[in-house]
């Protein structure tokens, strides 16, 4: 990976402040939390990120040991759990050291050799289960942002790829671990059309911290947070107001649901 890549992860508005604590993630990290099965006593968080599901974990519910891994030292030192900065490829734990390995929101970010390896060591490192969460059917085009330097189209959120039923349940069949079930979840409903709207609206805005092919830092980059969508939805001038109160009678579709969870159990 580049070290612009890398970089971006670094970053400290990615992580810090109220990005993630929206309801939606609050709702994420509920639910997938309740996905762990009860006779799980150790835990390890592969891309733990700043320690949201961790944290969250820890003030919900007991473990005998509880380790989150991410290649961020910006990130874990948001962590309050038992932490230790390591690349994905690599997990430095022994065969089969928890009962469960959890890896939310992690995968699709990452490139094919990464990937082939992280869900190696992922179902390496757990003696019992695995639980994966993933954005849903996501469109990786419909959130491609342009580098105003380089002029680079990349998903905003470095996402590399998508997942449908079939690709969670595949996931660690190589591995020794089965699929014992996929949840779509977060249903929501959007107006029609709204994420051509937004592209339409975001393409002059780069919409990243740092640019992962060229460096290009964005002095401007906001990482999205509900006071964010706040301030959006309640911004100034007439095209705006025209365009909220649009919003109100314009039709609207059901998306099945924002996110997918797979939950592996070792054959
Ligand atoms: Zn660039």
């Amino acid at each position: 990976m580049s070290d612009f890549e890398k970089q971006y992860y670094e970053s400290e508005k990615f992580w810090s402040g109220d990005v993630l604590q929206d309801e939606m993630n609050r709702n994420r990290i509920s639910f997938t939390a309740s996905l762990i099965p009860p006779d799980v006593k150790s835990l390890v968080d592969v891309g733990c990120g700043n320690g949201i599901f961790l944290n969250y974990l820890k003030a919900n519910r007991a473990f005998e040991r509880m380790v989150g891994t991410d290649r961020s030292e910006v990130a874990l030192r948001m962590v309050q759990a038992e932490k230790i900065l390591s690349d994905i490829t690599q997990l430095p734990f022994a065969n089969s050291e928890f009962d469960c390995a959890t890896c939310l929101e992690v995968i699709e970010h990452l490139p094919q050799e990464t990937y082939r390896q992280a869900l190696k060591e992922i179902a390496r490192v757990s003696a019992k289960y695995i639980i994966i969460t993933v954005p849903y059917n996501e469109d990786l085009l419909e959130t491609q942002t342009q580098c105003p330097r380089c002029k680079s189209k990349f998903n905003s959120d470095l996402h590399l790829r998508s997942f449908q039923e079939k690709d969670m349940q595949a996931l660690f069949l190589e591995h020794g671990f089965e699929c014992s079930g996929t949840k779509v979840f977060f249903p929501f409903k959007r107006n029609v059309g709204a994420k051509l709207l937004e592209k339409l609206e975001a393409k002059e805005k780069f919409q990243s911290p740092i640019c992962p092919i060229c460096g290009y830092e964005n002095e401007s980059y906001e990482a999205w947070s509900p006071k964010m969508m706040e301030a959006h939805v309640n911004a100034p001038g007439i095209y705006n107001r025209i365009k909220q109160s649009l919003k109100k009678v314009w039709p609207k579709e059901t998306v099945p649901g924002f996110w997918i969870a797979g939950i592996y159990t070792k054959k």
